[in-house]
């Protein structure tokens, strides 16, 4: 037995407990909390949808009919 092993023991297990503090600083990748690109919505003068009947009372879908017409 030589001291030489114990030092080196404890120089792996210093090895090993900073590796897993590091990994625990680094944000996984599963857990990085990037909320998907929402658009805002807007209650007033809100569009109506592509499908929706158009507001210009034509009867048609709105893509259809004022979609383009800005
Ligand atoms: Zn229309």
């Amino acid at each position: 037995m030589s001291k030489g092993d114990d030092k080196f023991e404890h120089h792996y297990q210093r090895q090993q407990d900073q590796r897993k503090d590091r990994m625990k600083n680094l944000p996984g990748e599963d857990e990085d909390p990037l909320p998907p690109p929402v658009e805002p919505i807007r209650k007033e003068d809100a569009e109506p949808g592509r499908n929706d009947p158009c507001p210009c009372g034509s009867g048609k879908k709105y893509k259809q009919c004022c979609i383009n017409k800005k």
